[in-house]
């Protein structure tokens, strides 16, 4: 069966994570010590090309392994469109955490289709979810600590770190 470029490979990803996370995470903590000029910039450059690289529908990585936070309006939202009240929503799928937000009681999601890779309720989706991976959401440096977190679940994070990376070698290299 043909593969598109687009395709994740979630095997070699689980395989890169292991060997680069340490340093990855490194050079994130260090970017966000010290910025470079025009860091915010480079990353919406560098956010194009990820997905020009990168097919979620080929993935759902995060929908498996990692959480959305449903906020208060997210369960009214989506409690309506499946016709049913938000406290039997709370009751059928979520918990609290330790910080008091509501998330998902298993993985995977239990609104991802596993055949598919297509979300159930793609219209009324958690924000959390429509915002993800937040590669270009506010400033960089405000996300940090989620992209550390997120080069373990997200191909398309990883991919972004990479590029940022390789581009600061250049840049480096340029300057002396
Ligand atoms: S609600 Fe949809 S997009 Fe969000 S984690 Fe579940 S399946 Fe994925
Ligand atoms: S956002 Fe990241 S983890 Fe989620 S489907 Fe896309 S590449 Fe995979």
């Amino acid at each position: 069966m043909a593969t598109s470029a687009r395709a994740v490979n979630l095997n070699s990803f689980r395989k890169k994570v292991a060997v680069h996370k340490r340093r990855m995470r490194a050079f994130l903590t260090r970017t966000e010590n010290k910025p470079p000029r025009g860091l915010d910039d480079m990353v919406k450059d560098i956010d194009r090309e990820v997905w020009a690289e990168v097919d979620c529908l080929t993935c759902s990585n995060c929908c498996r392994k990692m959480t959305p936070t449903f906020t208060d309006g997210d369960v009214k939202r989506i409690s309506k469109y499946l016709v049913m009240s938000p406290e039997t929503f709370r009751e059928r799928w979520l918990r609290l955490d330790r910080n008091g937000d509501w998330m998902n009681r298993s993985q995977p999601c239990q609104f991802l289709d596993i055949k598919t890779n297509m979300c159930s309720i793609y219209d009324v989706r958690p924000r959390d979810c429509a915002g993800f991976p937040h590669l270009t959401r506010r400033k960089m440096t405000d996300y940090m600590k989620w992209h550390r977190q997120n080069i373990e679940y997200c191909p398309a994070t990883f991919k972004m770190v990479e590029k940022m990376m390789e581009r600061m070698t250049i840049l480096k290299k340029q300057a002396q």
